[in-house]
C-alpha cells in the first residue's frame, strides 16, 4: 500500500498557482498509484478548502485548525469519487 502526505505547501504566501501546483500534485500521486493521501493541512494560510486527491478540484467541505478527520469520505462533486481521507492542521508557526 502507497501512502503519500504532504504539509505546509503555503501556496499563497510562496505565489503558486493553486489550481496548476494541485494538477500537477493529483497527476503524480496517481501515476504513483498512491492509494490513500494524507493532507495534514496548510495548504494555504487563511483557508483550507478540502481539495480532491483525484482532480484536484475544491470539495464542498472545509477543514479548521481544531479539526481532525479520520476515515472521513470525502465526496467530489467534480469528478464525483469519493476517497477516504485523513486530515488535521498543523498549527501556525
Ligand atoms: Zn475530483
Amino acid at each position: 500500500m502507497k501512502i503519500a502526505i504532504s504539509s505546509d505547501n503555503h501556496l499563497d504566501v510562496n505565489r503558486q498557482d493553486p489550481d496548476e501546483i494541485v494538477s500537477l500534485q493529483a497527476n503524480y500521486l496517481n501515476k504513483q498509484n498512491v492509494e490513500y493521501y494524507l493532507f495534514a493541512g496548510d495548504m494555504f494560510n487563511d483557508f483550507q478548502w478540502l481539495l480532491c486527491p483525484v482532480c484536484g478540484s475544491k470539495t464542498r467541505d472545509r477543514i479548521k485548525a481544531n479539526t481532525e478527520m479520520k476515515n472521513f469520505p470525502l465526496y467530489c462533486p467534480k469528478c464525483k469519487k469519493e476517497t477516504i481521507i485523513a486530515a488535521v492542521l498543523c498549527p501556525k508557526r
